[in-house]
């Protein structure tokens, strides 16, 4: 196994390793070695990762707690243009002093290499099909061109005749309903707001 020592997101434990009670907090700002996210969107090679890391001494092992922000990079997957979002999440594990099965993570050279843990809850939070926003219409089928772009588009609506006839008779049905009410309501009657 290669030493944690060398990785940006290490951090020395020796002051409070096998001292149950001690605490540390650090802030780090990560240059990011290598991209997290393998999809269409990721934290790209490069890119800066902050990092507010809680150390915390505890009889089996080291406590780390934290918090990383950065900005994950990549394009709309629907209409394919340049896309960024912001990046937020929270980790915590426990690195173990000794190696055994019960455990995923250790302390190795008085460090904990934060690194596996940051990439999982980072990977974990982006989507997996990120949109340029929620009701991006994407690309012409034909023409290959934004749809958003052009001006004269208007979505298609995709409306229903028997839900047109029955808006028309609920608007009437409802200004006589108490409020809270539902007289001869079926559950197919909740798609009257579409
Ligand atoms: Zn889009």
């Amino acid at each position: 196994m290669s030493s944690p020592v060398n990785s940006p997101y290490a951090l020395r434990v020796r002051d409070l390793a096998h001292r149950p009670g001690e605490m540390r907090e650090h802030s780090l700002d990560v240059e990011v070695p290598d991209a997290m996210g393998a999809g269409v969107i990721a934290v790209r090679e490069g890119a800066e990762l902050h990092l507010d890391v809680r150390l915390e001494g505890l009889h089996e092992g080291v406590l780390v707690s934290g918090h990383a922000s950065g900005e994950a990079t990549g394009e709309c997957s629907r209409c394919l243009i340049d896309i960024s979002e912001p990046v937020e999440v929270d980790f915590a594990e426990l690195f173990a002093y000794d190696v055994s099965e019960d455990f995923d993570f250790f302390v190795r050279d008085d460090h904990v290499d934060c690194e596996p843990v940051v990439r999982d809850a980072v990977v974990l939070s982006l989507p997996f099909q990120p949109v340029c926003r929620p009701d991006c219409p994407g690309l012409d089928p034909e023409t290959g061109e934004r749809l958003a772009d052009l001006e004269d588009h208007t979505p298609r609506e995709v409306l229903d005749p028997r839900w047109a006839a029955l808006g028309g008779f609920q608007s009437d049905d409802s200004a006589d309903s108490p409020a809270g009410s539902t007289p001869n309501q079926s559950p197919e009657d909740d798609g009257r707001t579409a």
